[in-house]
């Protein structure tokens, strides 16, 4: 296995060695990094990462490729969704990170300068977490490289493509929101969920992965076939849907599904079923990601409803 190293975090108590891969190819060419497990337990992006930095050699590279297989170690060992254990905050809202700040900002602030900054173009895998279903998409940020993120990001292949605009980026703090402030372009991108490692969605990313690497023109390689290329459907952003009360939710509705304004999403009731609440979409949209645990509580996030592009 070519170019395997590790990034060195330290943290309070202890470090934290990262493993990756860098390898440099024979010719000259971009640099691509690609990151999974942000989110330790989105099992799908972590093994895509794992078999792409496996089969990378210099032979066939042209440029240089960095491949990080699981970021948020911490999370991964604990089996945690959605937060670095060490101080419980969400490793995708605590970047560019703070190297005096508590693990989760001291992990990004490293990720930032040996990973994020060093790159010319970046892709961040993840899948649903846990508790979320979910279907495929790829988001890129507002910047001004967003035409070449929006390229990435078609060229990952998946159905759904959301741009995020600057001024209502509900996810702050982000490795494709600070890319983007860096001016790298950069996608997000999401196949699988609930935390299973099927093949199906492994597949998902690494075929996204093989076509990234041809359009920038660092795999030189003759493709096996032309693979048809459907357009994705496009959207701005999304609604962050919450409920109110805590109690028992019951979607009503799948991922991918195309809404109307008024449409039923789901009810939260209590325990024993009492007090339900119904749930409608406030506008139209299609939920790209949906929490399927029952349990929520005051204030938790039930589904992101995606706006389409006007
Ligand atoms: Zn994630």
């Amino acid at each position: 296995m070519h170019g395997v190293q590790e990034l060195i975090v330290p943290l309070t108590d202890g470090t934290l060695s990262v493993p990756y891969v860098d390898v440099t190819g024979a010719s000259p060419g971009p640099h691509l990094t690609v990151i999974a497990g942000i989110h330790g337990t989105e099992y799908t992006s972590i093994a895509a990462v794992r078999e792409f930095a496996r089969g990378l050699d210099p032979a066939w590279i042209c440029g240089r490729i960095t491949a990080v297989p699981v970021v948020n170690l911490p999370a991964f060992w604990e089996r945690s969704p959605f937060v670095v254990p060490l101080d419980g905050k969400n490793l995708n809202r605590s970047f560019p990170g703070d190297p005096a700040g508590t693990a989760a900002e001291v992990l990004a602030h490293h990720v930032t300068e040996s990973f994020i900054r060093p790159s010319d173009y970046l892709l961040d895998l993840h899948a649903g977490d846990l508790p979320e279903a979910l279907e495929p998409f790829a988001l890129y940020d507002e910047s001004p490289v967003e035409e070449e993120s929006r390229r990435l990001a078609h060229a990952y292949g998946l159905g759904h493509v959301v741009r995020q605009a600057r001024a209502g980026r509900t996810v702050g703090g982000s490795t494709s929101a600070v890319a983007a402030d860096l001016g790298i372009p950069s996608i997000t991108a999401e196949a699988g969920q609930n935390g299973i490692l099927d093949r199906a969605s492994i597949d998902r990313h690494l075929t996204g992965l093989a076509g990234v690497i041809r359009l920038l023109g660092i795999d030189r390689r003759p493709a096996d076939s032309a693979v048809p290329t459907i357009a994705p459907a496009e959207h701005d952003g999304w609604v962050w849907l919450r409920t109110s009360t805590a109690g028992w939710w019951e979607p009503a509705v799948a991922v991918g599904t195309d809404l109307d304004t008024g449409d039923l999403l789901g009810t939260v009731t209590g325990l024993l079923g009492e007090d339900r609440v119904e749930i409608r979409a406030p506008e139209p949209g299609v939920p790209l990601f949906i929490t399927s645990s029952p349990a929520v509580t005051a204030d938790g996030l039930l589904m992101g409803l995606a706006r389409a592009r006007g």
